[in-house]
C-alpha cells in the first residue's frame, strides 16, 4: 500500500481498538473504508460505541463475518491482531494478490517520529510506559502506543518530525505482519516459552520477535537483556549498535546499564557512571529493577538520537550526566493492574495485580511482595499447572481465596499447603480478605487466570477489585470516626 490512500478501497478486518483506529485513520485520509467483524452488532460489546463515529466518517460496516468477495475486491486489507492469519477468505484474497498488512505496519508507513519499539515475553507494557515517562521527565517529546491500549495509528497522528519520539509496545503477533517497520531503538525484555500454541514452536516465536531488527542499520540501537541467553544472542541478529542491560555486576558487557550491589551503573567501554540506586526504583520486585534498567538504557540511546548537542558516539554517556535520570526514575507512577498499590486499610496493604493472568506472573508477584499475604486466585483456567504455586504459596501466603471457573482446580492443587476458602464474587473475596488479614500483612489479587469467566477483561477485573477496596476504606474510616465520637 502506498502512503497515498485517497480513493483506495481498503478493508479493515476486526473492530477492536486497532481496527477502529485504523478505519478512522484511513477514512480521514480519504480512503474508501469497509470495516468487517465476525461478531454481530449485539456481540460487539463496547466496540459498538465506535460504530456511529465510524459511520459518520463514511466507513461502511459489515458485521457477522468477513465476506470473501469484499476481501477479494479490496485494494488492500488491514488485519487486526485478533484475526487468525489462516482464515480461508484471507488466504483467498492473498492468492488474488491483495496486499495484507497489520495496523502496526500501516502506522509504520506514515510514521515521522523517532521510533522506539519494545518487545519480549514479559514486561513490555511496563518498559514501554517507563521509557515514555523517563523521556518526558527529561524534557523530550514522547508518545506511547501500540499494544499498550492505544493503537499506534492514533499516536503517529500526533507526531510530526523526528524530534518527537514514539515508544511502541509490539507483541509478537503484531511483529509477524510488519514489513517496513524500522525502530531506531529496538528493546527486547526477555523471551520465555510462551504463546507457543499460536506460533507453533519456540523458534517461530523467536523469529517473530527478531523481525523488530529487520530494517535496523549501524546508526540504530538494540537494547538487549544480557541475562537472558536467547535475547543476548540477538546481538548477532541486528546491524544496530548494542546496549545491554543486566541484573548482574559481572555480566561481560562493553556498553550497558547494570546493577552492582545497590547501584545502577552505566558502563560505556572504559568509563562508568552511577546513575541511581536500587532504592530509587519506585516499583516492587527485582523484575521491576530489570524493567528500570531496560527503560533507562532505551531512554538514553533514544534521547541521543533526538538530540545533537554532544559528540555522536558517546552521546548517551554524556546525556546520563546532563539529564535528571535519578529524579525521573523515582517519579514513575507504575502501570495500572501490575502490582499496583491500592490502599492501606487498618495496617494492611492492598495490591491489584489483575494483569497476572498466568502462573508465571503470580509467581513474580509472590516473589516481589513480603509475606504473609492473603492471596486471591482464580478465574478462567488457561491450562496452567497450579501446583507450581505450591512452594511460593507455602512460604508467603497465610490464606488463599479462590473464585471463578478454576476455583476447584486451584483448591485441590493448594489446600494441603495453605488454608483455601472459596468465594462467589470478587467483592466477597475482598471482604473475606479483610477479616483474615492482620496489620503488617498484604492482600493481593494476582489471579494466575484469565478474567473472561466473570469480567470483560483483566482491566475490568482490576477496576472491580479497586472499587471494592475503596468501599472498604470508606467503611473503615467511617467506623473509626464513629469509634472516635464515643471518646
Ligand atoms: P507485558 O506487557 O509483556 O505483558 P507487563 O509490563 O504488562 O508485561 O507485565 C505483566 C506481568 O509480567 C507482570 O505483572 C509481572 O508478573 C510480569 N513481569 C513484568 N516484568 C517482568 C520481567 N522483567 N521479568 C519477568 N516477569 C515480568
Amino acid at each position: 500500500m502506498s502512503v497515498d490512500v485517497r480513493g483506495k478501497t481498503i478493508v479493515v478486518m476486526g473492530l477492536g481498538e486497532s481496527g477502529v483506529a485504523a478505519s478512522e485513520f484511513l477514512a480521514r485520509r480519504g480512503a474508501r473504508v469497509i470495516a468487517t467483524d465476525a461478531k454481530t452488532e449485539a456481540e460487539l460489546g463496547r466496540a459498538r460505541e465506535h460504530l456511529a463515529t465510524l459511520r459518520a466518517l463514511g466507513v461502511e460496516i459489515v458485521l457477522g463475518g468477513h465476506p470473501p468477495e469484499l476481501l477479494r475486491a479490496a485494494e488492500a486489507i488491514v488485519v487486526s491482531p485478533g484475526v487468525p492469519p489462516t482464515l480461508a477468505a484471507l488466504e483467498e484474497a492473498r492468492r488474488a494478490g491483495v496486499p495484507i498488512i497489520g495496523e502496526v505496519e500501516l502506522a509504520a508507513r506514515f510514521l515521522k517520529g523517532t521510533l522506539i519499539g519494545v518487545t519480549g515475553t514479559n514486561g513490555k507494557t511496563t518498559v514501554t510506559a517507563w521509557i515514555g515517562d523517563l523521556l518526558a521527565r527529561c524534557g523530550y517529546c514522547a508518545h506511547v502506543g501500540g499494544n499498550i491500549g492505544r493503537a499506534l495509528v492514533r499516536v503517529i497522528e500526533e507526531v510530526h518530525d523526528a524530534r518527537c519520539c514514539v515508544v511502541a509496545e509490539l507483541s509478537s503477533f503484531q511483529l509477524e505482519t510488519v514489513e517496513t517497520l524500522h525502530p531506531r531503538v529496538a528493546v527486547v525484555t526477555n523471551i520465555a516459552p510462551d504463546h507457543l500454541n499460536r506460533h507453533g514452536s519456540l523458534e517461530a516465536y523467536i523469529a517473530a520477535k527478531r523481525r523488530i531488527f529487520r530494517h535496523q542499520t549501524e546508526a540504530d540501537w538494540a537494547v538487549l537483556n544480557a541475562d537472558d541467553p536467547t535475547v543476548r544472542a540477538m546481538a548477532e541478529a541486528t546491524r544496530a549498535r548494542v546496549l545491554f542491560f543486566s541484573r548482574q555486576a559481572d555480566a561481560r558487557i562493553e556498553r550497558g546499564v547494570f546493577l552492582r550491589g545497590e547501584e545502577i551503573v552505566l558502563r560505556w567501554e572504559e568509563q562508568e557512571r552511577v546513575l541511581a540506586h536500587r532504592s530509587d526504583v519506585p516499583l516492587r520486585g527485582l523484575h521491576n529493577v530489570e524493567n528500570a534498567l531496560a527503560a533507562i538504557g532505551a531512554m538514553l540511546v533514544g534521547a541521543s538520537l533526538m538530540d545533537s548537542r554532544d559528540e555522536p558516539e558517546a552521546r548517551p554517556f554524556a546525556l546520563a550526566r546532563a539529564l535528571p535520570v535519578r529524579e525521573a526514575l523515582r517519579a514513575f507512577p507504575g502501570v495500572e493492574h501490575r502490582l499496583e498499590w491500592v490502599a492501606r486499610i487498618e495496617g494492611v496493604d492492598y495490591y491489584n495485580d489483575s494483569k497476572a493472568t498466568n502462573v508465571a506472573s503470580t509467581l513474580v508477584a509472590l516473589e516481589a511482595l513480603d509475606g504473609p499475604l492473603v492471596l486471591i486466585l482464580g478465574g478462567r483456567d488457561k491450562g496452567d499447572d497450579f501446583t507450581r504455586l505450591r512452594p511460593a504459596v507455602a512460604e508467603r501466603a497465610a490464606h488463599v481465596l479462590v473464585l471463578g471457573e478454576a476455583a476447584e482446580k486451584i483448591r485441590v492443587a493448594l489446600e494441603d499447603v495453605v488454608p483455601v476458602t472459596r468465594c462467589a464474587t470478587l467483592e466477597e473475596a475482598v471482604h473475606a480478605a479483610r477479616r483474615l488479614a492482620r496489620p503488617g500483612m498484604a492482600v493481593v489479587l494476582s489471579p494466575a487466570c484469565a478474567s473472561f469467566d466473570m469480567f470483560e477483561n483483566f482491566e475490568h477485573r482490576g477496576r472491580v477489585f479497586k472499587e471494592a477496596v475503596r468501599r472498604l476504606a470508606e467503611e473503615s474510616s467511617a467506623a473509626s470516626r464513629e469509634g472516635g465520637d464515643r471518646w
